[in-house]
């Protein structure tokens, strides 16, 4: 009965897809137009920053930046490979506030991570520089956090982390440029001794903000961070240390 219910109210009021906004008729959030132009990031994952694997190695699986370089955060789980699809997504919560996309993205990340991720004290978004807001008028990372602490119900605590200082933007820069350009660009304002915390970001490329964060968050006393992006770039670390 709830069934039939439910196919009648989906008719009445479909579904647009959250890609190309056609409405759609049966379950789901993309169209079956835009659903396979998304790549969904699964296994095999790097354990750490849960970037794709070329292989699937038994045992602890590792990409060489995670091997090579100091990693503070405990793990990142992402939804989405970012490429040119996944991009439109990431813009509209960017451009457009767009808190339904945020909000159907996160419910794909609880569901599949859960489990490792649902014991946190609370989600902290990534801080924007005040003028970053004030031209925007919000930070996209603040969206995503209120979006996955309504399904997680953990609360969100936008008042541990400070961006204190402006940063370029991170595009063409390499990886040593930009872990340089995010260097001290963050102060964390309280203790935060044995907590354990969802750091939360649009984008994972290099990890460098994610990265600053951490270090920043641990040395206030932060016991596990759990990083959550929308979408993770596949072009920089792809293979297994192998
Ligand atoms: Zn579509
Ligand atoms: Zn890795």
């Amino acid at each position: 009965m709830l069934k039939f219910w439910e196919s009648i109210t989906n008719w009445l009021f479909p579904e647009k897809c959250l890609l190309c906004g056609c409405e759609i008729f049966q379950k789901g959030v993309f169209c079956p137009k835009c659903f396979p132009k998304l790549t969904f990031i699964d296994h095999p994952i790097c354990e750490r920053c849960g970037k794709p694997l070329e292989l699937a190695i038994d045992g602890i699986e590792l990409c060489f930046r995670c091997v090579d370089s100091k990693i503070e955060f405990d793990f990142c789980r992402s939804l989405l490979v970012y490429d040119a699809y996944s991009k439109k997504l990431v813009m509209k919560i960017k451009k457009q506030a767009d808190s339904l996309i945020a909000q159907k993205c996160c419910s794909i990340i609880a569901a599949k991570y859960k489990t490792k991720i649902f014991d946190t004290d609370f989600i902290i978004p990534t801080p924007s520089h005040w003028s970053r807001i004030l031209r925007r008028g919000y930070n996209p990372a603040t969206i995503i956090a209120k979006e996955l602490s309504k399904i997680l119900n953990i609360p969100v605590n936008a008042n541990v982390l400070k961006r204190i200082r402006k940063t370029e933007y991170q595009k063409n820069k390499s990886i040593s440029e930009r872990e340089e350009n995010v260097k001290g660009a963050f102060s964390c304002l309280r203790d935060i001794s044995g907590k354990k915390v969802i750091l939360v970001d649009d984008v994972f490329t290099t990890g460098a903000t994610l990265n600053e964060c951490s270090k920043i968050l641990k040395s206030f006393g932060a016991k596990v961070i759990y990083c959550i992006t929308i979408a993770s770039t596949n072009d920089v670390f792809h293979k297994t240390n192998s």
